[in-house]
Order: C-alpha cells, then sequence, then structure tokens
C-alpha cells in the first residue's frame, strides 16, 4: 500500500452485492464536503479521507467487503476551539446482509451492514466508519491556551458551584429583611416585619 493520496474519486453508487461476486476492489479520495454528517463536527471541512475496498465472498459464503479509510481532519480543540488535525485510521471489515435478522450468526470478526437490493452509496458507511473512529475529544499538543489562564478559570468555576448550596432561600430572606431593617425604618418595612413574626408564631404551634 502507498502512502501517496489516491488522485482519483472513490466511487459512489455502487452495487456491493454485484462488487462482491465479482470480486473488485475500488480504491480512491473522498471530498469531506461530501460528508457532511462528519463536517458538522469538525473545524473544517479542510482535509483528505482515502480509501481502499476490497469485496468478496468469504466463509459461509458469506459476500463481504473489506479495506480501510485513511483521513486527516481538522477537529475542534476543546482548549482553545480552532481546529487541530487528526489522522483517522479504520479497518473495516463488513457482511453485506439484507436484514439484521441475518447478523445472528455472523462470525465475529464481521459487522453487519444492511444493504437492500442494487445500487447503494458507499460513502455513507466510510463516513459511518469515520465517526465511529474521532476522537470525543482533541487538544493540541502545545500549550495552545497559556496554562495558568486555563487553571484559573477552572478554580473560578469550582468555587461557584461551592457557593452555591450554602446559602439557602431561608438565609436569603434574612439577609434581605435585615438590610430592610438597616437601611430603612418607614412604615413599609416595620409592617412587612411584624407580618413575618405573626407568620413565625402560627409556625410555632
Ligand atoms: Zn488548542
Amino acid at each position: 500500500m502507498s502512502n501517496t493520496p489516491s488522485a482519483s474519486p472513490l466511487p459512489r453508487q455502487i452495487d456491493p452485492r454485484k462488487f462482491a461476486q465479482q470480486g473488485i476492489e475500488i480504491s480512491g479520495s473522498i471530498e469531506l464536503s461530501d460528508l457532511s454528517r462528519l463536517g458538522e463536527l469538525l473545524f473544517s471541512s479542510k482535509g483528505q479521507v482515502d480509501a481502499h475496498l476490497t469485496f468478496g465472498i468469504g466463509e459461509q459464503r458469506i459476500l463481504n467487503v473489506a479495506g480501510r479509510i485513511d483521513a486527516c481532519v481538522e477537529n475542534i480543540c476543546q482548549r482553545c476551539l480552532g481546529g487541530v488535525s487528526v489522522e483517522l485510521n479504520c479497518e473495516l471489515n463488513l457482511a453485506i446482509l439484507w436484514k439484521e435478522e441475518d447478523a445472528q450468526n455472523l462470525p465475529k470478526h464481521f459487522d453487519p451492514w444492511i444493504v437492500g437490493e442494487g445500487q447503494t452509496d458507499i460513502y455513507q458507511i466510510v463516513e459511518d466508519e469515520l465517526l465511529l473512529s474521532l476522537p470525543i475529544v482533541s487538544y493540541h499538543d502545545y500549550e495552545c491556551v497559556p496554562n495558568t489562564y486555563f487553571s484559573a478559570g477552572e478554580e473560578e468555576a469550582s468555587r461557584v458551584i461551592e457557593q452555591e448550596p450554602r446559602v439557602s432561600p431561608f438565609q436569603a430572606l434574612e439577609q434581605l429583611k435585615g438590610s430592610l431593617q438597616l437601611g430603612s425604618d418607614s412604615e413599609e418595612t416595620i409592617k412587612s416585619s411584624e407580618t413575618n413574626d405573626s407568620l413565625k408564631k402560627e409556625d410555632d404551634n
């Protein structure tokens, strides 16, 4: 296998069963813009996808496709939210099946690929494999955001979380009452504190 990118595009609409029966191999590149589900998760649509797929008939006369997909894409760095290059390499070994139930007795090294009659979009399966191999989080391997800045932010966040349970609604009311009494001795304030006192008495009973 060579490392040079395949120049020609991978055929998109193919008949996988016919390909398997004829033992056809296909290889080529795919534009990231053709893989919109993957593209939505990435930092940009810049990148290269290369696939090499071999169709055939394996043990138990199972029609299958095996191969390799390599891609270099720009994931989002979870520290600076910039683009970070990520290599995706997947090996696939799929049994071409008519329906879910056919997967029950499948040898373990196969993953099921449920396909209807005739032509199908092979890019969908390539995209599925790439989505599975995409890391959940990526970071630049250098300090893209100064460490001090980042840890200060974390400290700040934990302090906020710690403080929240400390102030109960009752404490907040007490504080409000206190500040009202200190701040003004108008009739309105006195009335409201009287009301509170009478409520308290009722609670005691
Ligand atoms: Zn970064």
